[in-house]
Formats: structure tokens, sequence, C-alpha cells
């Protein structure tokens, strides 16, 4: 029974339920027609508890030529499986969808066949809370598995036999873990043994389908973690990513402290989300791992970076900043020299999830204090500092000019100088740092 939210009893409730104008009005066109029409899916359910869902998808007995008939901008979204996008006066689309049912399945694909009831098409939904239908012309619900009473009591519960429906669809495994850790629902014993038995077969489903399911638990999912245990406890972990099989605690723990990314801008958020999840493995793993699951090889390479560095750094970060003094300004320099200036913020971000997981598990004793004066001495140092090559006050050009004969020799000297500045930037004049290139080079090199 969920408690403290004060939506229980309300939740189920019709006047909940307020789909957008541009929806009423296509269902009204429906209907008008002569078709049946129903709010179907997500956003019914993400009502009924209270949340907005910006989704209204419409279930119809209205096939999709007639669909495409009735209104004057239609995409053909999915035509093979029902699915029409009509266009609303704004140019938003909107899902219709024509009744179905399932005449095959595999695990993976499903052939679906038209001239369904809605009750039928509501049986081959994947969970009662994903299976309630309602009316806007006569704001009737329909809800023929008592998805409120799940809705009410907090539980994800697969429609009809529940090793069947998984059987159908691998996916939905996945799905219900989502939706159990995104509502923080118990997922009801008979669906949990289920997706259990359905783990090892999860390696057929596409990787494709897969990454989008991360990808979702990431963006919709306040904590993370709490979904990817379950992924770990099933044994969905150990087939999807075997290098996350036994993925700890402090790393779940980890991953819920990192803020979700709400909007297309703050994409990186799930990005950060990604890094906390790997950061215990070998970035070269992590990024494998990753193109396993395709993600894009930018995402792969990033993610393996920030792995990379806080490999190189966490631990001598963690060490500086359980001393009561403190790291120097020239230690925090070189993080940031190691990191990259453009990583600093990312990774202190992961990092300061990472500690507090540590605290809060007692195993750790970096202070939110000490981490946030870090964060901001570091970006500072990075915006203002000399902390890359690129910064230095010369380049191999000048060094070459100055007698340094072209090859590995002149690399080695800016790397040289960059670590001679990084102690102190008031030596990142062109000057000083010729006169150091003699010094490091043995004498004048340019008599
Ligand atoms: P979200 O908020 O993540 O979009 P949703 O429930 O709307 O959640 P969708 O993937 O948009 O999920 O699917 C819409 C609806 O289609 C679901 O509510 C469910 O009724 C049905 N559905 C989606 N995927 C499956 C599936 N794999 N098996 C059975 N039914 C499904
Ligand atoms: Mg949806």
């Amino acid at each position: 029974m969920r408690e403290g939210n004060g939506l229980k009893s309300a939740v189920g409730t019709v006047e909940r339920l307020h789909p957008p104008p541009p929806v009423l009005e296509i269902a009204h066109t429906l209907t008008s027609a002569g078709y049946e029409s129903w709010c179907v899916g997500g956003a019914v359910r993400d009502a009924l508890l209270g949340h907005t869902n910006l989704d209204w998808d419409l279930a119809t007995s209205a096939t999709p030529a007639q669909v495409q008939r009735l209104f004057r901008r239609t995409i053909p979204v999915g035509v093979e499986f029902g699915t029409v996008g009509v266009l609303d006066d704004a140019g938003t689309m909107h899902e219709v969808t024509t009744f179905r049912r399932d005449v095959q399945t595999d695990g993976r694909h499903a052939v679906v066949e038209f001239g369904a009831s809605l009750e039928e098409d509501l049986a081959r939904r994947d969970f009662t809370i994903n299976s309630i239908a309602y009316s806007p012309g006569t704001r009737e619900l329909r809800d023929p598995f008592d998805g409120r009473g799940d809705l009410a009591r907090g539980i994800i519960r697969a429609v009809g036999d529940p090793q069947a429906r998984l059987r159908e669809d691998r996916l939905r495994a996945l799905r219900a873990m989502r939706f159990a850790a995104r509502f923080e629902f118990e997922i009801e014993p008979d669906s949990w043994r289920a997706i259990q038995d359905s783990a090892p077969h999860l390696g057929r489903l596409s990787m494709e389908r897969v990454q989008q399911e991360i990808e979702k638990t990431m963006a919709q999912v306040e904590r993370p973690g709490v979904a990817f245990r379950m992924w770990r406890e099933s044994g969905a972990l150990a087939v999807l990513a075997p290098a996350l099989a036994d993925i700890s605690d402090l790393a779940l723990a980890t991953l819920d402290r990192l803020p979700r990314a709400t909007r297309p801008e703050n994409a990186r958020r799930t990005t950060n989300r990604l890094t906390a999840l790997l950061v215990d493995t070998p970035p070269a793993v992590a990024r494998a791992t990753l193109r396993e699951l395709r993600f894009s090889n930018d995402r792969a390479r990033w993610t393996g970076d920030m792995v990379e560095r806080w490999r190189e750094v966490g631990a001598a970060v963690r060490d500086a900043l359980s001393r009561a003094e403190g790291p120097s300004d020239a230690t925090v320099r070189r993080w940031v020299a190691t990191i990259g200036r453009t990583r600093v913020d990312a990774l202190l971000r992961v990092a300061d999830a990472r500690f507090g997981a540590e605290r809060a598990s007692g195993a750790g004793n970096v202070s939110e204090a000490s981490m946030r004066s870090l964060y901001r001495r570091a970006i500072r140092i990075s915006l203002r500092d000399p902390v890359d090559m690129g910064d230095l006050a010369v380049d191999g050009a000048d060094l070459m000019k100055a007698g340094i004969p072209a090859g590995p020799r002149v690399g080695a000297l800016l790397r040289a100088l960059l670590d001679w500045v990084l102690d102190d930037p008031a030596r990142n004049t062109h000057d000083r740092l010729l006169a150091r290139t003699r010094e490091l080079a043995g004498g004048p090199t340019n008599s």
C-alpha cells in the first residue's frame, strides 16, 4: 500500500483525467465518424497517479486507412502495426492506434491483426496499470484488469499469465523493473518470477531496444539504482552487461545521487549517470560495454574517458579531501590537468555523488563542504589557469625556432613545461618558458 503522498484516496478517480484539447478534438472527430476512441496507456496511468504525461495516445476501432482519410495531416508512424500520427493545428503529433490482437509472438516481434475489440486491445498490453482506457466523450473508464486497484496498492502486475506474457515479449521484463523503480511500486511475486525466468533469454532482444530501456530508466527514474538493482537480482545484468553483473550497492547508490535529465538541454546528466554505473569497471570494459549496448561511439568514448580519469585521480582526491589541510592549488591544478578542462564539471559531479554514497554507507569521510569547496576551486582554475599544453605561452614551433630539432623531443619538452607551469601559473610567459626550455635541454640551444 502506498502511503505518505496523500494521493492514495484520489488515485484512480476520473476527475484526474484531463486530456489536452487537441486530443479531445481528435477523439471527437473519430466518434462523430462512428468509431470508438479511447485514451490508453501511459498518460491515463500517469494522470490517475497525479503525474503529468504529455503523450496521450488514442486507441480506436477505425483502421489506419480510415484514420488517414479522416484527418488532414497524418504521418504513417507505424501503419503496419496500426499507428497513425495525427498532427494538430500546432503541428504536434498524436498517436492514434487501431485496436489490435496479437496473432503471433516470438519474444521479440509481434504480428498483429486489426478488427479487435477494446477489451482484446487492453488484454494484449503488458501490465494492469498500463491497460486502463478512458473515453473522453463519455468520461467512462474501462479497467478490466483492475489497474486502478494496482495503482492504489503500488503493484506492477502482468496482465493475464505472467509467464506467458513475458515469454511473448522479453522486453516486458525490463519495462516492469523500470515502472517499479519509477513509481516506487512492488512487483507482484508471480510477475517477478516470470522476470527472473526471462533473464536468460534477454540476449535475444535487439540491443537497440535494451539501450532505449536504459536511456528511459536514466531519464525517467529518480532513483535508477533501484531499477538496476532489480536488473542485477533478476539476472538481467549478467546477460545484457556481464561486466556489471555484480555491480556494487555503492555504485548503485552513486547513481541515485545524480539528478536525472528532465529536458534535452541537460542530457549530459544521463551521461553522468552512465559514468556512475560503469565507474568501477576498467575503462576499456566500460567503452566495450556501452558499444555492445549500441550507445554511440561518442557516448562510449566520453564515458570511458570519464571512468579512466576517475581511476587516475579518484583515490587521490578522496585522500586529500579526507585530511584537514586539504589540497594545495598546485595539486588541484594537476587534477584539473589530468581530468581535462571539458570534463572537470562532470567528473566532479560524479565524484561528489560517489563520496556522498560512501558517506551514507558509513564508509567514507569526505565532507560535503570540502567537496563543494573543491568544485568551486577546480572550476575557477579550469577557467583561469593554464592546464593544457595548448594554454602554454610557447608552442612546438617556438621550441624549434629556439633550436630544438623537430621530433618527439618537442612534445616531451612541452609536457615538461606544462608540468612546471602547473606548480606556478606565473611561469607561463614566453620568455620564462624559453629560458626553462634551455635549462631542460642542457644549456643554450640556439648558438
Ligand atoms: P512511458 O511513460 O515510458 O512512455 P508508456 O506506458 O506510455 O510509458 P509506451 O512505451 O509509450 O509506454 O507504450 C504505451 C502503451 O503501450 C503502454 O502503456 C502499454 O499499454 C502498451 N505497451 C507498450 N509496450 C508494450 C509491450 N512491450 N507489451 C505490451 N504492451 C505494451
Ligand atoms: Mg508513452
